[in-house]
Formats: structure tokens, C-alpha cells, sequence
């Protein structure tokens, strides 16, 4: 295998109205998540290999992809002028959650975008909330709309791709990216979770384009990197994606308390390693990240720069 280091940049999509979306005080979905990431982009030094862009509002077109005009109308309308409005009993929003996920949703066709252009060879997304709950009619865990949903159609509808992966390897099964697209030729959807666990899908009977791969608590690299092996590499040599989506969530390390598999930094950018090998091969390098999970600031923020160093073709 020729690893080749690129020379193109890598995109580095972001918002401060993410940083402006608050669900409570003690709620794990916070702010700080994003500020612990640029910090540590900034500390580790990846920061001056990345260029900078603010994520524009999604159009109604480009989330009409994959949710219902219904389903965004009722969220438009839902949303406060002030106080906070619960959509579940995680999922909450404030007077400035509608535009921080317009600019999520928007941070992914943006990152398509320049990606496709040819002018950058991958892109990290650092928003929220994130998106892999969210289903085609329904906000949920901590989601409203799904961003790396929006990114495949995006890809599908407005550039043409006939075939685009996602990869998730967050703790929790992405079960609203499988809600919408279960048996979709155009995508295929590897993923790693902690089962049984919230929220307690993706093992029963999933379509054919669903690679999953549940982990039991306690699972930590070994584990994680056999499923890695074993699984999502032989089905997306096999499907030889064009472009490859991450949902980049970070809550299976083993610092992060919101659950309980056992993964090291290192396993971050291992996987993202073994993952490019197949985009350099098949989808010229063409990576799109959007960030889900991660809720021990630390551990989130380390992971990320080994995720996005590896994304941009830099060595350890
Ligand atoms: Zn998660």
C-alpha cells in the first residue's frame, strides 16, 4: 500500500452559533465542547494545516433531502424567542438552536462542497447539535436535523455521486441515519456501537447497506479494531465509495463516561487511517467529517486532532 501525503488542505467548518445552543446548565451536550476542540487544534499545532470557513444556514432544499418541509416547518415554529422549548427529554432548544442547526446541517453541504470542488482533499465540521439521532420526522437524543444525512444527498442529489459511505463510530447506534436511509443503493452505512444501549436499534434485522457491528460494555480496542477488520473493511472495498462521511462522535473513549467501551486516542486515528486507505483508493481521498458524540472535554478534544491529522494527511 502507497500512502500518499496530500497536499491539499484539509476544510475546517465551523460557527459561533454553535456556541450559542444551550440545553441546561448540567446538560453533557455543551458549548464547551467545541471551544475544547479549537483549543487543543491550536495546542497540538494541526490548527495551521487547516483552513477555516463559517458554515452558511442549510437551505430548506438541501434539508427537504432528507426530511420531511413538514418536519423543518414544525421545527422553525417551534422554535423559542426565548426560554427553552424540550423536543424530548434530551433535546432542547434555545433561542439560538435553530440557527446553530441550519449552520450544522449547512457545515455539512458546505464541507461536500469544497470537497467535490477538487480544492480540498477532506473536511472536519465542528458543530452542533449533532445529527445521527435525528430521523427523518423526529428530533431525538440531543439532534434536530440529521447533518451527515444531509451531506450523502447532498452529494447524491446536487453532485451527482452514485455511491458515498458513512462511517459512524459513535458509542450510540446512529439509528436515525439508518431510519433514512435503509435500503438506499446510493449509500452504505458502517457502524460500531454499544449494545444493548441507547437507543437500543440497529441489531434487529438491519437492511443490506447496514454494516453494524454491535460492542459489548466493556469493549475497547481490540474489539473495536477487529469490527474495523473484519467488517466495514471487506464491505467498503466492496461497495468502493466515492466519498466518505464520518460520523465523527468521540463518546466510546474510555474516559467518557456517557457509556462504556473502552477506546484510546490512538484508536481515533487508526480507524480514520484504515478508513482513508479505502478513500485513496477508490474516492480519490475524498473525506467529509461531521462531528456527533464526545462529552469528557479532554478525551473529545484529543481524539478529534488524531482524527483530523490523519484526515489531513499528516504523520504522528
Ligand atoms: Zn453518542
Amino acid at each position: 500500500m502507497i500512502w500518499r501525503t496530500t497536499t491539499m488542505p484539509t476544510a475546517f467548518v465551523t460557527h459561533a452559533d454553535c456556541l450559542k445552543h444551550e440545553m441546561g446548565a448540567h446538560h453533557p451536550e455543551r458549548p464547551a465542547r467545541l471551544s475544547a476542540i479549537s483549543d487543543q487544534l491550536i495546542a497540538s499545532g494541526l490548527e495551521s494545516y487547516l483552513t477555516k470557513f463559517e458554515a452558511p444556514l442549510a437551505t430548506d432544499e438541501a434539508l427537504a433531502r432528507v426530511h420531511p418541509l413538514d418536519y423543518v416547518k414544525a421545527i422553525r415554529e417551534v422554535a423559542p424567542n426565548r426560554g427553552t422549548v424540550h423536543l424530548d427529554p434530551d433535546t432542547a432548544m434555545n433561542p439560538h438552536t435553530l440557527n446553530a442547526a441550519l449552520r450544522a446541517a449547512g457545515a455539512a453541504v458546505m464541507g461536500v462542497d469544497l470537497v467535490l470542488s477538487g480544492k480540498f482533499s477532506s473536511s472536519f465540521a465542528a458543530v452542533r447539535p449533532p445529527g445521527h439521532h435525528a430521523c427523518r420526522a423526529r428530533p431525538m437524543g440531543f439532534c434536530i436535523f440529521n447533518n451527515v444525512a444531509v451531506a450523502a444527498r447532498h452529494a447524491v442529489h446536487a453532485h451527482g455521486l452514485e455511491r458515498v459511505a458513512i462511517i459512524d463510530f459513535d458509542v450510540h447506534h446512529g439509528n436515525g441515519t439508518e431510519d433514512i436511509f435503509e435500503n438506499d443503493p446510493h449509500v452504505l452505512m458502517a457502524s460500531t456501537f454499544q449494545h444493548p444501549f441507547y437507543p437500543y436499534s440497529g441489531t434487529e434485522d438491519p437492511a443490506r447497506n447496514m454494516v453494524n457491528v454491535p460492542l459489548r460494555a466493556g469493549a475497547g480496542s481490540k474489539e473495536f479494531r477487529a469490527a474495523v477488520r473484519d467488517a466495514w473493511l471487506p464491505a467498503l472495498e466492496g461497495f468502493k465509495p466515492e466519498l466518505v462521511l464520518f460520523s465523527a462522535g468521540f463518546d466510546a473513549h474510555a474516559e467518557d463516561d456517557m457509556a462504556m467501551l473502552r477506546l484510546a486516542d490512538a484508536d481515533y486515528g487508526w480507524v480514520t487511517e484504515q478508513v482513508k486507505a479505502v478513500a485513496d483508493r477508490y474516492a480519490k481521498g475524498r473525506m467529509v467529517s461531521m462531528l456527533e458524540g464526545g462529552y469528557s472535554l479532554s478525551a473529545l478534544a484529543r481524539s478529534v486532532v488524531q482524527h483530523v491529522r490523519v484526515l489531513a494527511g499528516l504523520n504522528a
